[in-house]
């Protein structure tokens, strides 16, 4: 398909937008009216602008207010649009976009509404040009693309077609279904846009929380496979109002904007195909408005007039098979008592740099001093911090190739004789992702390029217990959320889980989980609201680059006995207020026992049905990360009621 986007969607000036947008590989673009009366240079200017990025003008929008009008305001509105029609043709552009009237003076008129919008559409055709007619859900009369498509029909002019808007749909939890059955050749246009649930006003929730497919929760599947099924061939585009966006540097936004057209393209090819080969879906409808699968006659149909995006199946992903992280060779000697304290032990020495492997249970924690690294790069950037992570797949190579295909870069790094060279790319941030064999076997593979440590210089006599790496948390910029969701979503392969709050002392964080279908693999995305909170500083150190791994959950079988062990070690715990216990008495039915002896090893408890969590903080390590102790029984989240009791007592131990 040919895929498109609106000017209104990135930051920058228009030329800026237009770099972008060409640099990401779109076909064309809908040129949103103020980018053009702001542009400093005529139509032909931009025609050629655009011609030399290789970049069509798919649309010109919006024109407002213009059907339903008494006679006197309609033929005022006709000669506005006859100008407009002088613009569109100096500028090259076939189709102008008429969102419903929201203006007092409308009248409630179907009939009238679809004259005049024939007689607009009449003066378009003489200048081979085309209108489209959008339902706004806030429109005065209309509202719905029912309504919209019922006044195009009845006006039947070869000129006048609909445009579809996921926004105005999905926003007013209208059913989809009924696209389906509209001729293909009559629905001109296609903007598509995600949008996180929110009881608030709709004008103000389109104006400025719109983002793309794959960031907020419609289900723009069903509703984008409703309009293939109906037939239509045309642009597939992107239009979003997005507060975030409009601050967010415009190259990245213009990729993520790519990346979430080709991952919608080929989420809904797999359901296509699917539908055609008689394969039960994958999960169940994600909300109560999706439609039944199609047959498989229409699967079939569809497919056949339609070139969807078809890159390399998503790779299961079984979860965290080491983490690295990039020190100085203080900061090496200092992790590494951490580690050792955490009953880690040192278990390898890389052959040719100063890397060290510490072990614990399936856990594989790799510290990288080395001098000219990219590692050391991004501790002299920003201070020790996670540098690459690794995820353990079945297919490496095919996970990287997605991830390629999906618009993220590939990352090969330097390496010496007889090192393993893992598929890698590089996340949003910075971070490198490795793709490893499997967990089971990373330690195989991890031993190839390090050698063993003597037994009895490891270090540790005996674990803590610690079994498995958890979860890890990221602390991200504002404007990192979404790039971060999309890439979790298409590039990896996870769910996300609820959007939460949270309270620091000093600001809102924003959280929220993705993970895999058998959460073997846990990521927490926490973006800070407020400037002043431990994450936002966390965040703001590492710079420009923006996100990094914040905490790193740790899980054991039973924390009381890994707690004991630690404490006995010397590991430092965030100490939790004796309030906070009194509390957990009043709130749960957990034994006084129990809860004195979570209060003697600051332990934090969450219950959630029949499920339980248990988990710890230890005290951050150079104000960059810490490591949270876990223990999760058929508990699907991430203790997030007690992170304000964590946050507030760091807060006042920094006081
Ligand atoms: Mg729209
Ligand atoms: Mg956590």
């Amino acid at each position: 398909m040919r895929r498109s986007i609106a000017t209104v969607s990135m930051s920058g000036t228009l030329r800026q937008k237009l770099e972008a947008i060409a640099a990401a590989r779109f076909d064309g673009f809908e040129l949103f009216e103020p980018d053009f009366i702001a542009f400093n240079g005529s139509a032909k200017d931009l025609r050629s602008l655009a011609g030399d990025l290789g970049l069509g003008i798919d649309l010109y929008q919006p024109f407002r207010d213009f059907e339903g009008m008494p006679d006197d305001v309609f033929r005022r509105n006709l000669d506005r649009a006859e100008r407009k029609f002088d613009v569109m043709q100096e500028l090259g552009a076939p189709l102008m976009l008429v969102c419903s009237n929201t203006s007092p003076l409308s009248l409630n008129d179907a009939e009238r509404s679809a004259a005049q919008l024939h007689e607009l559409a009449e003066r378009a055709a003489r200048r081979n040009l085309r209108i489209g007619f959008e339902a706004l859900a806030w429109g005065r009369w209309v509202k719905l693309y029912s309504q919209a498509w019922n006044i195009v029909e009845r006006a039947a002019h070869p000129h006048l077609g609909l445009i579809l808007d996921s926004f105005h749909t999905l926003s007013l939890q209208d059913d989809p279904a009924g696209i389906a059955k509209i001729p293909g050749d009559r629905i001109f246009f296609l903007q598509m846009a995600d949008a996180p649930l929110m009881a608030m006003d709709v004008l103000q929730w389109a104006r400025h929380h719109r983002n793309f497919p794959g960031q907020g929760q419609f289900d723009l599947e069903n509703f984008f496979e409703q309009v293939l099924i109906a037939g239509y061939t045309g642009p597939l585009s992107l239009e979003i109002f997005n507060d975030v966006f409009r601050e967010t540097p415009n190259r990245r936004t213009a990729v993520d904007a790519m990346r979430s057209l080709l991952y919608l393209e080929s989420q809904v090819r797999g359901r296509l195909e699917r539908a055609r080969d008689g394969v039960p879906a994958e999960s169940p409808p994600a909300s109560l408005s999706t439609s039944p699968s199609p047959s498989s006659e229409v699967a079939a149909s569809t497919l056949n007039h339609v070139s969807l995006f078809d890159p390399p199946d998503a790779q299961p992903l079984a979860g965290i098979a080491f983490l690295e992280f990039g020190v100085d060779e203080e900061g090496a000697q200092a992790l590494g008592a951490l580690l050792m304290q955490l009953g880690f032990a040192r278990v390898g020495q890389h052959r040719s740099k100063a890397v060290t492997l510490y072990r614990q249970g399936e856990i594989n924690l790799v510290i990288n001093a080395q001098p000219g690294s990219e590692a050391r790069a991004r501790f002299d950037a920003q201070g020790a911090s996670v540098c690459a992570i690794g995820l353990a797949t079945a297919d490496p190579m095919r996970a990287a190739n997605r991830a390629a295909a999906l618009l993220s870069a590939r990352h090969d790094s330097p390496r010496g004789p007889n090192e393993l060279q893992l598929p890698a790319i590089v996340a949003p941030g910075g971070t490198v992702v490795h793709f490893v064999p499997s967990v089971a076997l990373s330690s195989a593979v991890l031993d190839a390029d390090f050698v063993p440590e003597p037994p009895g210089s490891r270090g540790a006599v005996t674990t803590s217990g610690l079994k498995a790496i958890d979860h890890i948390a990221l602390g991200l910029a504002n404007d990192q959320f979404d790039t971060w969701m999309l890439f979790a979503r298409a590039v990896l392969g996870l769910t996300p889980g609820e959007s939460l709050e949270l309270a620091d002392p000093f600001g809102l964080i924003r959280s929220c989980g993705v993970a895999n279908a058998e959460r073997s693999l846990r990521l927490v995305l926490n973006v800070s609201l407020s400037q002043r909170t431990r994450t936002a500083r966390q965040v703001s150190a590492t710079g420009r680059a923006g996100g990094s791994v914040h905490h790193i959950a740790l899980s054991c079988a039973d924390i009381f006995e890994t707690m004991a062990t630690l404490r006995a070690s010397g590991v430092r715990f965030v100490p939790i207020s004796a309030n906070y216990y009194d509390d957990l008495l009043a709130r749960l039915p957990i034994a006084e026992a129990t809860v004195r002896r979570m209060q003697s090893l600051d332990i934090l408890c969450d219950r959630s049905g029949s499920g339980e969590y248990f988990h710890a903080y230890t005290e951050s390590f150079d104000d960059r990360f810490f490591f949270e102790i876990v223990q999760r029984r058929d508990y699907d989240a991430y203790g997030a009621t007690n992170a304000p009791a964590r946050m507030a007592s760091q807060a006042q131990a920094d006081a």
